[in-house]
């Protein structure tokens, strides 16, 4: 694989200092995504962590899915997030669902049961909120909280059985409800839910909270390092907790650090799940989404996005990205490798009527000037030729050095040629303009006597290939506006794609889902995998070419 990060961040650190001291003598790590959506570059940046560090000292990463919420998962989120892992380019040691641990969770919590360190608790959700207290004043213990452990046993085992409705009862870890960490104010670890779970189907009738599987869950798998994001932090002494009182054998260590943010996106599955919901996107694979699959369609490789997560490091304090800064390492993967071809997005004819009517000829170009490895190809060339709209200008501003009445401009790869004619309908519209090209001005042949300012891309109308081009805005307008009251739906960019029509050159007949290439002057474009017939390619722009970014 490419270049492994080599830098050292605070977690490296804690690994290496664990396993100098003896501590430790391995390293697994996991990767633990609920599946109820399709991963986005912030999971990326969780997943390059945790193989990378596990990679770096030959340990271990599971993927795991931690599915203990039945009602919002489902197989085709699993299904994805598979792809996704590997299409990053990362080979998990092992696939486990923590689903697969209800009953180690169950027993263990009959253990916490029996050595008198949880009950059963009738307190409505609303009571539970009032007895909870805040950061200011202590909580107030439940009237149920001393219910003996036989009491306990006997409810625990009726709730299982399916004996309450949802909601009706609770266990919960008693722990200190004068803590001043909210976190162990005897929180739930059991909640009762009659649903259907996508891997247990309706074995289970209540099903673990998070802060209580969590930590099972890793030690159950030997994980050695447990690394989430910041907001857990909190939660640390319950995960030890759970570890401790639960008598786990192994006693893998929660490690934090700060989540990716990106600018003018939205970056949670259940923000990501709304946008495909309410359809404001074309799926979850939508080109314009942060998600691995929607990077994935617009035309993003793993490497660039590989490259982007070890730049921008791990750390403590939350931030947000630039997204230009992922655009900055999609350019820098596709320099070398992208040929670059002719493509007209907004076409206007152009007639060459010193050209012969019947002729074509074939012109050689290289496919990358920057790797000449890349060889070359021939460009068909005869009387008519589409330009962009933009490159001629019937009443030109001063310092337009592109196509006007009387001027000459160059023809990338081709000819000069210059404006003597514009034709329009009856409702004065531009319809084609005529010029004439200098046959002597062939490119390649060495013509120095005349210069021109202009040098324009171009695609011959007689072999031109009709294509469809998508370019893409950010998606969300102002992330910061929803502090301000407006909800993030309320801030998704009305001009989120622009459609167009157009031709690419002919040497592009046949191209294949995702493959990339650059058009002059318009940037880099993946072939759409979703809408591209054999008749018709459609192009997704991935970037333009140019960025003001600068990565130091
Ligand atoms: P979301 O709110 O998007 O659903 P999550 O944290 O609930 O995020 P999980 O499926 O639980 O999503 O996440 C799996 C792993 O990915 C967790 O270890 C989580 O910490 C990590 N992760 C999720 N979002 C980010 C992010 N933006 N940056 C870094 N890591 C993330
Ligand atoms: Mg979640």
């Amino acid at each position: 694989m490419d270049n492994k990060q080599t830098s050292s961040n605070f977690i490296k650190n804690i690994v290496t200092e664990d396993l100098k001291t003896g501590k430790r003598s391995e390293v697994i790590t996991r990767f633990p995504p609920e599946p109820n959506g399709y991963l986005h570059i912030g999971h990326a940046k969780s997943i390059v962590l945790n193989f990378e560090l596990a990679d770096e000292y030959n340990g271990k990463t599971n993927l795991r899915f931690d599915d203990t919420n039945p009602v919002k998962e489902d197989t085709e989120y699993v299904e994805s997030i598979k792809e996704d892992v590997k299409w990053l380019g990362f080979e998990w040691d092992n696939l486990y669902f923590a689903s697969d641990y209800f009953t180690e969770m169950y027993n263990r919590a009959v253990l916490l049961i029996k050595k008198g360190k949880a009950y059963v608790d009738d307190l409505t959700a609303e009571e539970m909120r009032a007895y909870r207290g805040n950061l200011k004043e202590p909580g107030k213990e439940s009237p149920y909280r001393n219910r003996t452990a036989e009491e306990n046993l006997d409810l625990f085992e009726r709730m299982r059985k399916g004996e309450f409705k949802d909601g009706e009862k609770v266990l919960r870890a008693k722990i200190d409800m004068a803590s001043p960490n909210i976190n162990m104010r005897d929180p739930v670890i059991y909640r009762i839910a009659h649903a259907s779970h996508h891997n247990t189907g309706d074995e289970w009738c209540i099903y673990p909270m998070y802060d209580f599987a969590h930590p099972i869950e890793d030690a159950v798998e030997d994980v050695t390092h447990s690394i989430c994001t910041l907001e857990f932090e909190d939660h640390r002494p319950l995960y030890d907790w759970v570890i401790q009182e639960c008598e786990m054998k192994s006693q893998p260590q929660q490690i934090e650090f700060a989540r990716l943010n990106l600018t003018n996106t939205v970056m949670s599955k259940r923000k990501l799940k709304a946008l495909v919901d309410e359809g404001f996107v074309d799926g979850w694979d939508d080109p314009r989404m942060p998600t691995i699959a929607g990077l994935r369609r617009r035309g993003f490789t793993s490497e660039a996005i590989r490259s982007f997560c070890r730049e921008i490091g791990v750390s403590k304090s939350n931030s947000t990205v630039d997204a230009q800064m992922l655009e900055h390492f999609i350019r820098e993967d596709l320099l070398m490798k992208a040929p670059r071809t002719m493509a007209v997005l907004r076409p206007l004819k152009v007639v060459i009527t010193n050209y012969p009517e019947a002729q074509t000829e074939l012109l050689e170009v290289e496919n990358n000037s920057d790797n000449p490895e890349m060889g070359s190809r021939k460009l068909t060339f005869s009387r008519e030729i589409y330009i962009e709209q933009e490159d001629f200008m019937e009443n030109p501003p001063k310092k337009y050095f592109r196509l006007f009445p009387g001027n000459e401009v160059r023809l990338k790869g081709a000819y000069f040629i210059k404006c003597n004619e514009v034709i329009k309908d009856e409702a004065g519209n531009i319809v084609e303009i005529h010029c004439t090209y200098d046959p002597q001005t062939k490119s390649g042949t060495g013509f120095t006597e005349r210069k021109v300012k202009g040098t324009i891309h171009w695609v011959d109308a007689s072999s031109a290939v009709a294509a469809e081009f998508r370019l893409f805005e950010p998606l969300i307008l102002d992330e910061q506006s929803e502090q301000e009251g407006k909800t993030f739906l309320e801030q998704v960019n009305p001009n989120s794609m622009e459609v167009l029509q157009g031709y690419v050159e002919s040497n592009l007949t046949g191209v294949k889902p995702q493959e990339k290439l650059q058009f002059f002057r318009h940037g880099y474009f993946n072939v759409d995998s979703k809408y591209t017939t054999e008749e018709k390619p459609v192009f997704n722009r991935i970037v333009s070419l140019k960025s003001s970014f600068k990565v130091e």
